[in-house]
Order: structure tokens, then sequence, then C-alpha cells
């Protein structure tokens, strides 16, 4: 079995979606887990924001655009009148749900419930084009089996063990399609992996069904070395480690979900990402060898605040730095990048919601400083010890830049660095221009 991903562009118009049709109906069994086309998930975000502040004219505009939209590409998919017109009621019947709550109270329950349509509507419309063609697919529903627990973690053993059980009543059947990002919760509810998460859902489908490999198709040839939308004549990396990829896609690099390399990693399945329109380039493979004595690539993560602790009465003292990782955990505020020095430790974090509370609570037994609008630039390769001479390169690089924290020696793939966010492309581009 193998698993393969389509991202919102690579399913973004009529046009698209034929042409994904044409590269799933290949032989072999298969997963095929789709997004949303692209834009429907910010649509839906800005229809929520507008149903919050009860202002249904804004709503309503965003729903009826939307509507209007995938209506058209109802009309273009399908060739014969008996899916056209089921395309044309399925599209009516999910709008129609998403205008009910223009007439009712809105929580984060409804919130969710509206996310979740854009994953609902885009496979049971490609599902319904494969039909049209011949093809024997079956539509799985992934709020049947994808499942999180109460530590809002994936609940791996019912997906595992509720996916087995979904599967094995269509134990003739090749293809299967199902939804990115949508899940339900401890408590049943629809909810969904974050932004971003369709690639997570690629990734606990290959572990739990033991897959053979796991494909990542997006509107890009592969991981490039550094991120295209800031720098030029970047290039794909054939073959990196899934320690690499999830540095990568943890500090920034937006092709994979921050979290997707893991379930792969811990299961050992090949992850491939390959481009949707130019299905025969090589694209990257991920895998568990890592290639020795090379820098891979560089990315960065955005919307960073770093905070200094400072206390030089306490720092040598025991415990001090448990009291300090406390109140972020009190807060369930996680931390990226730690530096110390005998007289601080000055952390990141990128969630500030509670930043205010937690500088609070810090200023019982510190004196505290925050820098807001800080990026990670994160360099990833074969970063062991014995390597010598990339941390000279990697400074000579960025010699013209201010750096505000360094971390290297937390993994043997990385060494990351805070600067400020308004020199954050000057930093990618000289960065490439030494590195690679
Ligand atoms: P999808 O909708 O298929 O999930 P995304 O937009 O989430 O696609 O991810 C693909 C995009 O990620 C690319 O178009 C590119 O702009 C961006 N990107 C950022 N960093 C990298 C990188 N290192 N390599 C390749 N693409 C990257
Ligand atoms: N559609 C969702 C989003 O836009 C999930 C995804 O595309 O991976 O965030
Ligand atoms: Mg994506």
């Amino acid at each position: 079995m193998k698993v393969l991903k389509f991202g919102g562009t690579s399913v973004g118009s009529a046009q698209n979606m034929q042409n994904v049709a044409k590269l799933v109906t290949t032989p072999g069994r298969k997963i095929v887990v789709l997004s949303a086309m692209s834009g429907t998930t910010n649509n839906l975000v800005e229809i929520a924001n507008y149903l919050y502040k009860k202002n249904y004219d804004g709503a309503n505009e965003v729903i009826n655009r939307l509507e209007r939209g995938y209506l058209d590409t109802v009309n273009e998919l399908f060739s014969g009148e008996e899916f056209r017109i089921k395309g044309l009621e399925l599209v009516k019947s999910h709008f129609d749900y998403i205008k009910s709550f223009t007439r009712d109270v809105f929580t984060v329950f409804e919130e969710k419930a509206i996310l979740a349509q854009g994953e609902l509507i885009t496979t049971a419309l490609f599902n319904f084009y494969l039909q049209e063609n011949g093809h024997d697919s079956v539509l799985l529903p992934a709020l049947d089996f994808m499942r999180t627990n109460k530590n809002s973690e994936p609940d791996t053993g019912y997906i595992k063990e509720n996916l087995e059980r979904i599967l094995s009543e269509y134990s003739e059947t090749q293809l299967f399609i199902t939804q990115g990002y949508i899940c339900r919760n401890a408590f049943g509810e629809v909810d969904n992996l974050q932004r971003g998460g369709s690639d997570y859902t690629a990734s606990l489908i290959g572990a739990a069904v033991d897959a053979e490999e796991i494909q990542i198709w997006t509107d890009i040839d592969g991981m490039h070395n550094n991120d295209p939308r800031y720098v030029e004549n970047t290039r794909s990396i054939a073959e990196m480690s899934f320690d690499e990829a999830a540095e990568l896609a943890y500090f920034g690099a937006k092709i994979l979900h921050p979290t997707s390399v893991l379930p792969a990693k811990l299961a050992n399945i090949p992850v491939k990402i390959l481009n949707t329109m130019q299905p025969d380039a090589p694209g990257t493979t991920i895998s568990s060898s890592q290639h020795k004595n090379r820098l891979t690539a560089v990315a960065a993560k955005d919307n960073i605040t770093a905070v200094k602790i400072k206390s030089g009465r306490m720092l040598l003292a025991y415990g001090f730095l448990r009291k300090v990782f406390e109140i972020f955990e009190s807060y369930k505020t996680s931390i990226d990048m730690i530096t110390t020095s005998e007289v601080g430790v000055s952390v990141t974090i990128d969630n500030d919601r509670h930043l205010e509370e937690i500088v609070d609570d810090l200023r019982k037994f510190s004196t505290v400083e925050v820098d807001r609008d800080q990026v990670i630039v994160c360099v990833v390769g074969d970063l062991v010890a014995e390597n010598k001479g990339y941390a000279n390169r990697i400074f000579e690089a960025l010699k013209e830049i201010p750096i505000r924290m360094i971390s290297y020696g937390g993994s043997e793939h990385n060494i990351s660095l805070l600067i400020n966010a308004k020199d954050k492309k000057d930093a990618l581009q000289a960065l490439s221009a030494k590195l690679f």
C-alpha cells in the first residue's frame, strides 16, 4: 500500500483534479489524501472570523463567492449530466450547512465544523470524478478513523485499529480517497490537525497501514535547499534524512507540516516529495540514511519572541532552570531555542498568547527583557562535532547580520540563529550564496 497526498494547488482547479486522477489510477493499492482546493481553508477562516463578529453580510459575501467557485469547478470537472447534478447537489448541501451558522450561536465548535468543509467537498467531488470515469474508488471518511486524544495528539492506536477495520471491509478495492487535515478530538467533535495538516494525515495513515511509501505531491519539485519564496536559484535536494527533514519542517520549511516527519520516521517509511505539475521529476526522498559531510538546507521560522531572563544570584543555584521552565510549562508554552550564560538564560517562543503572565511570573525572581519580531534561521546538515569548518562558513555568510542568539549541539543536524525579522531575507540569501 502507498499513501499519496495532494496539496491544495494540486487539486486547485477542475483541470488539476483531472491531472491528479491520472496520477492515482495507475496499478497498485493506494490511499489518496487530499487537501481542500487552494484558497478554500483561508476563505473558511475568513467566514468564521465574520461569524464571530456577527457580521453576517461579510460572511455571506465570502460564502457566496466560495460556493460560486465550487459550482464552476463542478461544471468544468464532469462531462456527463448524472455526475454534474450529483456534484452540484453535493456543493449545495455543504454550503447550506455553512450558511446555517449565520443563524446561530458561533463558538470554536462551529468554527471547526466550518473549517472541515473544504476537504469534505474536495474529496467527494474528486471521488465522483473517478466514478464518472469508471474507476472503482472508495471514499473513506477521515472523521471515522482520524482522532486526537486529550492532549490534542493523534491517537495512533485508535487510528490504526479503525483504519484497519474499515480497509478490511474493502479487501478487493485498490483505490481509497480520504480527507487530509480533519479529524475528531477526544470528545468526538470535528477538529483538525492545524493549518497545513494534510501532510500529517498522510504520514499518520502511512504509519497506521505500514505503507511501503508516503508521497507528498505538491507544487514544487521537492524540498529545496532554501526557501524559494525568498531566495532565487534554490535547488531540489535528491535525498535527505528524516532528522534533517524534521528540523527543516519544524523550523519553517512550509513544504512539510512541522510534525509530519515523525510518524514516518518512527515507522521507517520513506517519504517522497513530488511535483504534481512535473510528475517525472525525481523530487526528494526522505529516509533513514544520512548524507555525510554536507550542509543540506536552510529554513526560517517567523513570529518568534525572545525572552531574556537574568539573575546573577540564581543561575548557579540549583533549580533556576527548573523554575524558569515550569513557568513556561504552566502556560502550555513550548520553548524553541535556549542559550545560557553565567548571568542568565535566553529562550524563544512562537506562541505569545500567555507572554504577559509568563513575564509577570519570571519577574518574581529575575529581570526580564522581551524582543518581538524575531526569526529563527536554521541551517541543517551533517553537523556532527567532527565536521570542522561549517560554523565558520555560516558566520562568514552572516557577517553583516546582527545575531541575537546561537544554538548548536542540541542535535547533530542543526545550527539555529535568532535574528531580527527585517534581516531574514538578507540572511537567507547570504547563506545560499556562501553555503550552496
Ligand atoms: P501544499 O498546498 O501542496 O501543501 P504548500 O504551499 O504547503 O503546498 O508547500 C509548498 C510550498 O512550500 C512551495 O510552493 C514553496 O513556496 C514553499 N517552500 C518553503 N520552503 C521550501 C523549501 N525548502 N523547499 C520547497 N518548497 C518550500
Ligand atoms: N486545507 C488545510 C490548510 O489549508 C490543510 C492543508 O492544506 O494541508 O491548512
Ligand atoms: Mg502544505
